[in-house]
């Protein structure tokens, strides 16, 4: 026990961090931005206290799939603040908004402004995310550079930590796998890892079919790649991933976790309870988690004169919600995955797959003091995909605030989701 002036201490809360292997009801103390202990009652005098019974006290979640190039990529990309600090979640990784050509503009205008922690999957495609992926022609292998997005990378290795690439049924339609190939050639020569989004995402116009059978994606893509990269969206309702065509599990999604590749939710709009049950029977448990809201999934204003609609309604526009990297959690326990493992997919492992600094994702002392603070309520809620399927969930996780560096943030983001009571 130790007496100090000033600081902050969260009194009696159900105090999670997996990378220090604590579960226990206790107090955290913070100060000058950093963690300074953690124990089971702490004493201080002439600190903030805040009452955490009945809460569950979690290092800053991290959200591993944003879109938050706000205004640069159109529609697509929503104000960091309201998917970070303001839902309870302290670093965000945006996937892929920001290109080569585009990063200075992220690093300024969204890194350097957000209260939020952010970080860059830098795009492999010159365009990055402009307009949300819209025109699928700017995707096609003579719009990638190889070697000015190592470059962009490098250059920026404090604020780029991986590459963010697609594996998709329109663009291998279309182009083969060349533009895959390059994609993972600018993680091995960065030195970053690759991830790699799963499941139809630029359907041709007019077309039904591809040339290409979605179930061979997985296998085409597994051997470019290097341990540390990342497959997303094991759980899509879209052709093209880890549940084939025939409604089975893949054969290679085992063995591509035993090659050492990572695997995250990346939750959005297509994610299912169907094909999550499926992959999980088969024993494969995804290693971070990942929102994926942005503007085409979520009921936020657009800015005016963009457009309406996108290549693929299916995938961006049905069922436009509220949802949130806690809500996402709650959809990891309806699943049955135990609190610890939701808890480690949003911290610790999710500060791994991006090389996070020393101190992200968990509580040790010294750590930022980057704190999430959910409500964990029971009861019955009805929870629903977009598929149609709802299952109803006894436990609900909600942000109740969140410390980032210290300073705090009251959970107040519009987009948090209203829990819908069975
Ligand atoms: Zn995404």
């Amino acid at each position: 026990m130790t007496a100090s002036v000033g600081g902050t201490l969260l009194k009696r809360g159900r105090i999670i961090d997996p990378a220090s292997g604590i579960d226990q009801i206790g107090d955290v103390f913070v100060r000058d931005g950093r963690i300074v202990e953690v124990g089971a009652e702490l004493h201080h005098e002439g600190v903030q206290r805040i009452d955490c019974r009945g809460r569950l006290v979690l290092p800053g979640l991290i959200d591993t799939h944003a879109h938050v190039y706000q205004f640069v990529t159109g529609r697509f990309g929503l104000g960091a603040d309201m998917c970070g600090v303001q839902s309870g979640v302290t670093t965000l990784i945006d996937q892929g908004g920001a290109s080569c050509m585009t990063l200075p503009g992220f690093r300024h205008y969204v890194a350097g402004h957000a209260q939020s922690r952010v970080y860059a999957f830098l795009s492999a495609y010159l365009v990055g995310g402009l307009e949300g992926h819209f025109y699928p022609e700017l995707y096609r292998p003579e719009c990638v550079d190889v070697d000015a997005t190592v470059k962009a990378a490098l250059a920026n290795a404090d604020l780029v930590r991986g590459i963010k690439a697609h594996a998709e049924l329109g663009g291998f339609a279309r182009w083969g796998t060349e533009v895959m190939r390059a994609s993972a050639e600018i993680g091995r020569q960065a030195g970053l890892p690759v991830y790699i989004h799963f499941g139809q995402l630029w359907p041709m116009p007019g077309q039904a079919t591809f040339d290409v059978d979605p179930d061979t994606i997985l296998e085409q893509v597994v051997d470019m790649l290097k341990p540390g990269d990342v497959l997303a969206h094991p759980f899509s309702r879209h052709p093209g991933g880890f549940v084939g065509t025939d409604g089975k599990i893949h054969p290679l999604a085992r063995e591509a976790a035993a090659r050492g590749l990572k695997i995250d939710v990346g939750h959005g709009s297509h994610f299912s309870y169907r094909m999550a049950r499926t992959v999980l029977e088969a024993g494969i448990v995804p290693d971070t988690l990942g929102a994926d809201m942005h503007g085409y999934n979520t009921q936020v204003p657009a800015p005016a004169g963009t457009p309406a609609e996108h290549p693929d309604q299916d995938h961006m526009f049905l069922g436009r919600v509220r949802f949130s990297l806690v809500s996402a959690m709650t959809s990891m326990l309806a699943l049955g995955l135990p609190l610890e493992q939701v808890v480690r997919m949003a911290t610790v492992n999710a500060a791994a797959m991006a090389g996070l600094a020393d101190g992200a994702g968990t509580l040790r002392p010294g750590a930022p003091a980057d704190i999430t603070v959910l409500d964990d309520q029971r009861g019955r809620w009805v929870l629903r995909d977009n598929e149609g399927t709802q299952v109803v969930t006894e436990r609900l996780l909600e942000p109740s605030f969140c410390l980032c560096g210290g300073q705090r943030f009251d959970a107040s983001a519009p987009i948090l989701p209203a829990a819908q009571v069975a």
